[in-house]
Order: C-alpha cells, then structure tokens, then sequence
C-alpha cells in the first residue's frame, strides 16, 4: 500500500493524501474555486510551490491574494516574466538578479545600448504576451555542474557567479516556456497567473551594489492581484511625484543642493530659512517652556574626545578628520559629547537633577554619494538634539516628558497617525550590550510605562536595540500615508560610562547618571522635506514664507495696496506687494504657485471703500473683506498655529 501522509488545515481539519501528492491536487480536493485562487503555499511555516509534492505530515496553508506572503510570491515572478521578455526582445541581454522590493520588484541587465522608454513599453507588450501563454512555471533541481554548464552555455556570466557563490551541491532552477533562471523560488504556478502589472523606470545600479563591479541596468516594476489596486498606486505614485521636495524646494524658493559645493549640502534660501525659523522658534518655546536649557557647542573637537566616548572605533567611517597644528580633529557627526562635556564641567549632586541640555546642533557625517537624497539623506544636517542627565527613579517621568513634548510638538504640524517601535535587546545575547540587565529592565520599564500612560500602540522589537540602550522610535503618517522617521528617545549606559558621567547621591557618593538622547523632529533637514511633500509646498499660515500677496488691478490701485502692504507687515505679517505691470489673472496665478495662503486683491473699487479682495489658495474668491476682521483673522491663525487655510 501506498504511504500516507496527513495534512492539517487553517480550519482544524485534517486529510490525508498518498505521499508525493502535488499541494495543487490537495487545494483541487478542498475545492476548485480554492485552487483557481490559490497562488502559492505555505508548509509548516515555508513558504513553497503549490506544484511541491507533500513528503510528511504538515500543517499546510493555502496563499491566496488575501494572504500578505502571496502578494512577494506574485512579485518575484513578475520579475521573471519581465526578464524572460527582455531575453526574448533582446537576446544579447544577461539576467543578474531579480528580486522583490517593497512595493514591486526589479530585474538587472547586463545589456550594452541603454533600454530607452519605447523598450519599456515594448518589453510589458511582450510580458502581456508570455502572460496569455499561460506557460507552466516548474521548479527543477539539478547538480550544480549541470546548472553551471546550462547557464554557461548561454553566456550568463552573472548567473554562474551567482551559482558559484550561492549554490549548494544541488541547485534549484525555474523554467517557464523555455527559460530558465537560477532562482530559490517559490513562484506562481504558471504565467497566466499575472494579472495587473507595470514597469516603472530604468536606474543603473552596479553589480551587487559594489562600485567595483560593473553597472547594469535596473529596470523598475510593481504588480498588483487587481488592476483597480495598480491604478490607485500609480495614482499614489503621481501624487508623490508631484509633492517631491526636491521639485517643490526650488521651486518654491526653499532650498537647493550647489554642485560647485558639492552633494549632500543643503543651501537653505530665503524662504525656506524663514519657514525653518518658524519651526526654530517654536521649537526654542516648547523647550523652554519644559524644563530645557538651551546651549551651543563647537563644530569641531580634538579626535581625542571622539576616541573617549567610542566614536573613533564604530563611528570612524562616518566621520570627517583632519588636522590643526599635528593635532587630528573630527567634524562633529553628533552633539552628545559635546553635552556631556558641558554637564561634566561642574560637580553635581542629585538635587541638581534632572538636567536637560537641548541644541539644534549641526552635525557632518559622511554618507555614499550613492545614497544621498534631497534633504533626506545628506552629509550636513541640524539635528533638534537633547540630552537629559538623570536619576533612575526620575527617568521614567523624564521619558513620559518626552513622549508628550513629541506628540504635541508632531500634531502641531499636522501629524496625527504614527507607529511606535520599542527596540530592546536581543535576549539570546545579552554580551552584546552596555551596561548591566538592572539598567537595561529600568530602561525599558520606563519606556513602556510612559507609552502605557499615553495608552500608546507599539511594536516591540527585541533585537532591535543599538547596543548602548533601549529606545522608542515614533515614525510618522504623512498625507499619503508614508511613513517617515520622526522623534526617538534612546537610553544610553555606554557614554556615561566611558565619558565618567556621574551625580553625588544623598550620601554623597558618586553615581553614574541615567543619560537619555531624544530629537523629536530627529533631523531639521529631514523634517522640513518630509513637511514640503505632507503639505505639497502649500505650507499653513502660520508657517507659509509669504502669507499675503497684496495684488493691485491698476496702477490707480498701487498707493492704497502699499499702504495695504504696510498695515500687514506692522502686525508682523509676512506680505508680499506684487507691483509688476501685469495683468490680475496673471498676479493671482503666481501667488497660487507660490502657494500663498491669502491673495489681497485690490482694485478702485476697493481703494475707494478702504477694504480688500479676498481670495483663499486653492478655494478661490471669498468677497470683500475689511481689513480690521482681516487682521484678527491672520493673528488668530498664527496664535493657534491653525492648519488651516
Ligand atoms: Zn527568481
Ligand atoms: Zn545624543
């Protein structure tokens, strides 16, 4: 009799099959609109072909589209059918690798002439094309001699150094239709399987991201189960197009990135220093306000400091040194040295405590040129820095602090969904950090107690923890629903401990203090892009560079729109006189470009009567307004840092 083996199902049920059974057959017995829908399997945990046969008893189930692990499965074989199309259109191409990303997947090319936009189109016509072939996709596992002769006979010389590096002594491979790809899978059954997708752009991309290696050609994609469900994304894409701070920002007057100084530096222009001041300011406020002392520290330091505190040993790639009178200095990657050199200059006791030192501290770190990104990623940025010496009993009101500095601070721009992540330490390696479990247990006590207290969600992430402290991280929403990196409050048992960072206890005796880093708009740069995009450029009035454009219809107008003018900038409104011989349409056009939030349109009519035009950015015309009501209005918005209009 043949062997039988026992599968256990989501539902509780168990069937048996004769060993070797395909996991399709098995989806076919439960029921046929199932195994129409099923894309791929999960078996005891794995994630698997639906054509691999059942060896053992297992507890198996079946991917469909509802499952998050289907949609990767979908992806990666989208990639495939992008790379056999383009061997089909181009035979000259190599395949390098092909994986899924976060939202699609890509393919690399090892291709001469560069693939120009029409290729695109042409290659998804053909991907359409293999689709209605519906060709079976299999799974074959082969010595590895016989792969590498396979692929060797074909040229791929990317793939045979995959193959060497990678491969065990056998080697899986997928085929559809005639091609082949050394892949680990697993993938969809057959071709016909793909419905929605879309090839997105072309990037070169060095071979294993190494500059060593030669540069391919990376071709860009994303692949959803419904066409309704692509649309929207492509929607999504636009829209993020559209709101891309590296377009807004110098459009708009912000910011700009000089070639001549080089990549990375961010050049903040009038305006955008002006909105960066609004964000300094009220940042200053809120600090002082809770408990903060303000303070400033140099751009530079003697290396010796860095190599106390550790940098020197797992920072030094990041950093920029240099030498002054035979002596090595280190351009500042971070304030906190700097800080503690400060709370170390004087003794304390624990009555001094909590002290709080906060900066906005321009920090230089070295980053590829590579991974540079507007105002995201740079080599020079401000940093909205704290750091709070004090006791372990006090600490969890100090995190709580910081918790409700945050969430007001981040709600006050416009920022009201996020995900919380607590990273603590890796259990199983507990060698791995600094300082002692007691400290390490009252850390991460705190942090969950003030999220409790706030009756916050998060994520807990053990392992996730830098090996200094445990640290919560608040990522947050913006209009589209991205998520960006926002405040983090992070203990540190490391630098008190190598800097000396000690307090006089009530016995007079010396105690190293609980320090704790927090920014809570993390980087000032960062923050100000991610605020560009949240708000497409159209910045609320309290922080919009230009608030008011004063626009005359005639040059009868001008005298009484100057006085207009002045009145606004008296009460400390930042307006605009556009005085340019131009038409209205065309004044009314430029304000709404720069996106100021109030256009003052005056004309004889008004002139005459002592009132103003108003018309609101994107709404449109609002009628006549007196200028009194006008003036309460503005100074009520600025004082309750409103987001509106
Ligand atoms: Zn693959
Ligand atoms: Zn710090």
């Amino acid at each position: 009799m043949m062997e039988q083996v026992r599968v256990s199902l989501p539902d509780g049920s168990e069937k048996t099959f004769p060993k070797g059974t395909p996991i399709l057959t098995v989806a076919e017995s439960i029921g046929p609109r199932l195994a129409r829908e099923a894309l791929a399997a999960k078996l005891d945990g794995r994630v698997v072909d639906l054509t691999s046969p059942l060896l053992a008893d297992s507890r198996l189930v079946l991917l469909t589209p509802a499952q998050p692990e289907a949609l990767e499965v979908y992806r990666h074989s989208t990639a495939h059918l992008l790379a056999q199309a383009v061997q089909e259109l181009f035979p000259d191409a190599k395949v390098g690798m092909g994986p899924v990303t976060d939202e699609g997947f890509y393919y690399d090319f090892d291709k001469k002439e560069p693939f120009t936009p029409e290729d695109l189109e042409r290659i998804e016509a053909k991907m359409r094309e293999i689709v209605a072939r519906d060709l079976p996709i299999r799974r074959r596992e082969q010595p590895k001699a016989e792969a590498l002769k396979y692929f060797g006979d074909h040229g791929e010389h990317l793939k045979t150094e995959l193959i060497q590096e990678k491969g065990g002594d056998v080697v899986s491979c997928y085929q559809q239709g005639d091609w082949v790809d050394f892949c680990r899978g697993p993938h969809l059954p057959s071709t016909g399987r793909i419905k929605a997708f879309k090839l997105l752009s072309i990037a070169g991309a060095y071979w294993k991201g190494s500059e060593k290696n030669p540069m391919l050609q990376r071709i860009y994609g994303t692949a959803f189960f419904k066409e309704a469900e692509l649309q929207a994304y492509l929607q999504r894409l636009e829209e993020a197009k559209r709101r891309d701070h590296r377009k807004l920002g110098p459009a708009l007057g912000l910011f700009s990135v000089e070639e001549t100084a080089g990549p990375g530096l961010i050049f903040w222009h009038p305006k955008g220093t002006q909105v960066r001041q609004i964000i300094e300011d009220f940042w200053k406020e809120e600090h002082r306000r809770r408990g903060y002392d303000l303070v400033t520290t140099p751009h530079i330091a003697r290396d010796e400091l860095w190599m106390r505190s550790g940098h020197f040993s797992f920072y030094r790639e990041n950093m920029y040194t240099f030498e002054i009178e035979k002596e090595g200095y280190v351009l500042k990657p971070m304030n906190c040295p700097g800080h503690s050199l400060i709370y170390k200059s004087r003794l304390h006791s624990y009555r001094d405590l909590p002290i709080r030192l906060a900066e906005l501290g321009t920090v230089y770190r070295y980053e590829r040129s590579g991974v540079l990104h507007g105002m995201m990623r740079v080599r020079g940025f401000t940093q909205d820095d704290a750091h709070i010496f004090c006791t372990s009993e006090q600490a969890p009101g100090e995190v709580l602090a910081v918790v409700d500095l945050c969430l007001a601070m981040l709600r006050t721009f416009g920022y009201s969904d996020y995900q919380i992540e607590l990273s603590v330490r890796d259990p199983e390696h507990p060698e791995k950090y600094a300082g002692d479990s007691a400290g390490w247990e009252m850390a991460e006590r705190a942090l969950v107690w003030a999220l409790d207290q706030r009756s916050l969600s998060y994520r807990r992430m053990p392992g996730e923890a830098v090996f200094y402290g445990p640290k919560i991280d608040i990522k947050m929403l913006d209009a589209l629903g991205r998520t960006w990196q926002g405040p983090t409050v992070q203990f540190d048992f490391n630098l008190p401990q190598r800097l000396d960072i000690h307090y006089l206890n009530s016995e007079s005796r010396e105690t190293p203090v609980v320090m704790i880093h927090r920014a809570v708009l993390g980087s000032l740069e960062r923050f100000f892009g991610g605020l560009v995009e949240h708000y497409a450029g159209a910045f609320p009035f309290w922080l919009a560079p230009v608030q008011a454009a004063v626009l005359p219809i005639t040059d009868r107008a001008h005298d009484f729109a100057r006085s207009v003018r002045d009145r606004l900038v008296a009460v400390g409104i930042r307006a605009h006189l556009d005085e340019r011989n131009e038409k209205i349409g065309a004044k009314i056009r430029e304000a709404e470009i720069q996106k100021v939030p109030f256009m003052l349109i005056v004309g004889d009519k008004e002139a005459s009567a002592g009132n103003v035009s108003v018309r609101v950015r994107s709404r449109g015309d609002r009628g006549i307004q007196e200028i009194d009501s006008l003036l309460a209005e503005m100074k009520e918005l600025t004082l309750s840092r409103a987001m509106a209009p």
